[in-house]
């Protein structure tokens, strides 16, 4: 330094928070402790929305959930050793749905490595199988290109999970600001097109189809892709099914959609238009005897390994699903091709969807005491406002949620995040859940992500809601506390029957603990039966309803609708006998019983 130079010292701390807010990481969920508790300072102080939690699992949760509903990733924010291996199930959650999240861990000082230094373990080591990157800085001076790198790395390609350790000493320690190399903002993932000759095969394949069937999955949600799909859609006169996650990307009104004839349209198409799915698990990996055997799949997906997972695709379509859609569109607009509403297919849909809305309707209008599933769910959909965002878990819940609880396409805020204007406004994915890990107890975490995004809107936003199943809430019910601390407007329904799957009434219970010891006798799946969740959330100054009547069930939830002030919760008891209504096949969470 020269004399007269004024020297500008940052902290390691300082630095991290620099460089995340630099790279539009705009929001950092966390649980601090030593020796975290300077950084998330720090992040509030570079402007960066700090969300403290109660557990670091649903912590990473949330900041995954922020990552996926914005295509920037969120932060989560560690302590060493039980804070991060915590955070691990986040992250493999994350990395399993393909959405990008930054998870830093405080880490043992330089000097003490492999001394038995508190809380020490080998945490980078640990983070590789759930990540795509796994990194501890050297040295201030690199923190930020390796945060730079971690959050393109989390974007870019197939989107993950990335992790930073950063060690107890590097926190406080100090570097003068001449000597960091500015590392500007990492541009939005580059966009790819698919090659041209595969795409016009890939119309041709449409045309010839008999029995052609579009499935969106949460890939097109991802990838904004709902203004070009619709146009798709309603060019091409194609029947669509979304996927779980894929649903709200076009409405589940839409004429369109064969949601309610799921079955029947998977084995039975003969051209699928695979769009940002997976043919794992949830497609029943796209094999009979729930697909037929000669499906011809057009798959659009950006990563190039996906392609001929399980099934050879008969068009493979690497790019953008945006991108690949505007494509699709301008090959099959080219001779003004549409496939006809009067097909023996569509008749055939049709059908099939007025029979399954029959038996659902039955089952949804029963008036006993108490309710069951589809009871629950008809007058919940009747309630909820058409833009909500709804977040679901469990077992009969999800799964029946699913085909009852409709998604309607939020219209008037589409608008794609970017670097150049962040909003922090979600914009296409309206639905989250358990996803392609099948984990129990995200609920929380993304309803706290998704709330926190829509009020830094600065207006009330739209409505988050949360309905969980009794078993689901459990594994996060503490955010219960977060959601009254920030007063986050979330609506919680807790669908109630006693147990895992199901449970037994508080008669049967109190027999069976007089038989004997509960440990031996009480059938594992059981939960304490009328358990009352809603006493929890009043706890913290939330708002909680005891619910066992259509009445209170539809009293209770346009109560908590109407206020913005601090969250509900509604304790829906249901018979715990409860299930769902016959099955051509047993699919999704049971499909593996
Ligand atoms: P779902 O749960 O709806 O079945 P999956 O998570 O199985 O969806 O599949 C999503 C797929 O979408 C992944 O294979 C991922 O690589 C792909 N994907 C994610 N974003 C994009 C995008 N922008 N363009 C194309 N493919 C994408
Ligand atoms: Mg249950």
């Amino acid at each position: 330094h020269l004399p007269g130079d004024v020297m500008e010292e940052l902290t390691g701390a300082q630095l991290i928070a620099e460089s995340l807010k630099t790279q539009n990481v705009e929001y950092m969920f966390g649980i601090v402790g030593v020796p975290i508790i300077e950084v998330a300072m720090a992040a509030q102080a570079a402007g960066i929305k700090y969300v403290g939690m109660r557990n670091e699992q649903a912590a990473c949760y949330a900041a995954s959930a922020v990552g996926y509903l914005t295509g920037r990733p969120g932060a989560c924010l560690v302590v060493s050793g039980p804070g991060l291996i915590h955070a691990l199930g986040g992250m493999a959650n994350a990395n399993m749905n393909c959405w990008p999240v930054i998870v830093i861990g405080g880490s043992s000082d330089r000097n003490q490595e492999t001394a038995g230094a508190f809380q020490e373990f080998p945490q980078v080591e640990a983070c590789r199988l759930y990540s795509k990157f796994s990194v501890r800085p050297s040295s201030l001076e690199v923190i930020p290109s390796v945060v730079e790198k971690a959050v393109r790395t989390s974007m870019y390609g197939r989107p993950g999970a990335c992790y930073i350790d950063i060690a107890g000493d590097m926190v406080n320690a100090k570097v003068d600001r001449s000597q960091i190399r500015v590392v500007s903002c990492c541009p939005d993932p580059p966009v790819s097109l698919a090659d041209h000759g595969a795409v016009a095969e890939a119309v041709s394949v449409l045309k010839t189809a008999k029995r052609p069937l579009v499935i969106i999955g949460k890939g097109a949600a991802y990838s904004r892709a709902e203004t070009a799909l619709r146009e798709l859609v309603e060019t091409s006169g194609l029947p669509f099914l979304p996927t779980p996650m894929g649903k709200g990307v076009l409405p589940d009104d839409h004429p369109h959609c064969v949601a309610a004839a799921r079955s029947r349209a998977l084995l039975q198409a003969d051209v699928i238009l695979l769009l940002g799915a997976r043919l794992n698990w949830i497609l029943h990996f796209g094999l009979p005897p729930r697909f037929d055997p000669n499906v011809k799949i057009i798959q659009v997906d950006l990563c190039a390994e996906e392609m001929g997972n399980n099934v050879r695709p008969a068009v493979a379509l690497l790019g953008d699903i945006n991108a690949v859609v505007t494509q699709l569109l301008q090959g099959i607009c080219k001779d003004g091709w549409k496939y006809g509403s009067g097909t023996e297919w569509w008749s055939l849909l049709r059908n099939k969807i007025a029979a399954n809305a029959k038996i659902s309707k039955t089952l949804a209008l029963q008036s006993t005491v108490p309710m069951n599933y589809y009871t629950v769910f008809h007058h919940v959909s009747q309630l909820l406002p058409h833009d909500c965002i709804i977040i679901s878990e469990g077992a009969n819940t999800m799964d029946i949620g699913r085909t009852m609880l409709n998604n309607y396409l939020p219209r008037h805020r589409q608008a794609r995040c970017t670097t150049a204007a962040f909003t922090g406004a979600p914009t296409c994915p309206v639905r989250l859940d358990a996803g392609t890990f099948g984990t129990m107890g995200v609920g929380l975490g993304f309803a706290i992500a998704a709330a926190t995004l829509e009020r830094s809107n600065g207006e009330k936003g739209r409505r988050i809601v949360c309905v969980e199943g009794d078993s689901a809430f459990g594994f996060s019910g503490m955010e219960v506390e977060t959601m009254c601390r920030y007063n986050l407007p979330v609506v919680i329904i807790v669908v109630n029957n006693n147990g895992i799957y199901s449970g037994v009434d508080p008669e049967t219970w109190r027999e069976m603990a007089k038989m004997g010891d509960l440990t031996s006798i009480a059938p594992p799946v059981t939960l304490l039966p009328e358990a009352r969740y809603d006493e929890v959330m009043a706890a913290f100054g939330g708002k909680g309803y005891l619910v066992r009547t259509v009445e209170e069930l539809r009293s209770a939830l346009e109560l908590s609708l109407t206020d913005w002030q601090r969250p509900s919760l509604l304790n829906v008891l249901i018979d715990p006998s409860s299930d769902r209504k016959q099955q051509e096949f047993p699919w999704l969470t049971r499909s593996n019983l």
